[in-house]
């Protein structure tokens, strides 16, 4: 709480007594807080690929390096990192887009089932390569409006994190189902689950239960804020459910707005 005070005299100059304003800037200073995390929290993710391609270029250039193997593995990290780079800057452009008051979907009328075809075929494969069961349970004709390439984004960063947090010979589920008027879409997992206290902060830029295997995974820490940000401008909801090594459960239900 911020004050702000004045002395109130008399007419002849005598002390009556004294304004006071309270302002309450609690709100204020998270906004700036958070405004200064995320910068930081950029700047660090930005740091580490980068360092990590310069040395190896370094090293490479160097030149005496004589082993055709080694030269080979350094630049195979130089490009998963700068892989890395560009997953970031296309999940922070989105999210700055995402986050403009002046944002506004691309309305569409859709078909669920060939908007998911091509995204199903690929989590096949993904969850093939870990020994994954995957299924897809997919109503028949549901349409509604949404912003195409948006709603896929939900659907790819869903899964992905599905099968990423899956350990192998688990299984992965898509649900998608229309129940009066509402599309709701479920993707769980039988994975690692996430701890009960910080289930609320998975939705935040940059949060993640696991640092080391977010990144291992090639995660930005960013897919689930875009998630729920997309979700939400389609007036949509999106919850989670989950137990630590038993699995998760994120359910998103969105109106199907047919007729706009
Ligand atoms: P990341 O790129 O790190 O996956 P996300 O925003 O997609 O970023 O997810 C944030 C964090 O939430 C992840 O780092 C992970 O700790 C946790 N998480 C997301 N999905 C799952 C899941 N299906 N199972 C377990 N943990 C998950």
């Amino acid at each position: 709480i911020e004050i702000v005070g004045a002395p109130i005299f008399t007419d002849t100059k005598e002390l009556k007594g004294a304004v006071l304003v309270f302002h309450d800037i609690t709100e204020l200073k998270r906004v700036e807080q958070m405004r200064k995390d995320f910068v930081a929290n950029v700047s660090h993710e930005l740091k580490t690929p980068i360092t990590s391609i310069r040395g190896f270029a370094e090293t490479l250039l160097d030149g005496d390096m004589d082993s055709d193997d080694l030269r080979k593995q350094f630049l195979a990290i130089i490009l998963t990192e700068s892989e890395r780079l560009q997953a970031l800057v296309h999940d922070l452009l989105e999210l700055s887009k995402l986050e403009r008051d002046e944002f506004k979907l691309r309305y569409e009328n859709i078909e669920i089932t060939k908007l998911l075809s091509g995204i199903i075929a690929i989590t096949e494969q993904q969850a093939e390569k870990k020994d994954i069961e995957f299924t897809a349970t997919i109503d028949d004709s549901i349409y509604m409006r949404a912003d195409h390439d948006r709603l896929k984004q939900v659907f790819i960063n869903l899964l992905n994190n599905a099968i990423n947090y899956t350990p192998v010979s688990g299984k992965v589920e898509l649900v998608v189902k229309e129940n009066q008027e509402v599309v709701e879409i479920t993707v769980s997992d039988t994975g690692i689950g996430i701890p009960e206290e910080v289930q609320n902060r998975i939705f935040e830029r940059f949060y993640r239960v696991d640092r080391a295997r977010s990144r291992n995974t090639g995660g930005t820490g960013l897919g689930l804020a875009i998630v729920k940000h997309i979700v939400e401008a389609h007036k949509g909801t999106i919850h989670v459910e989950s137990r630590l090594d038993q699995g998760s459960t994120f359910r998103i239900e969105i109106p199907v707005s047919r007729q706009v």
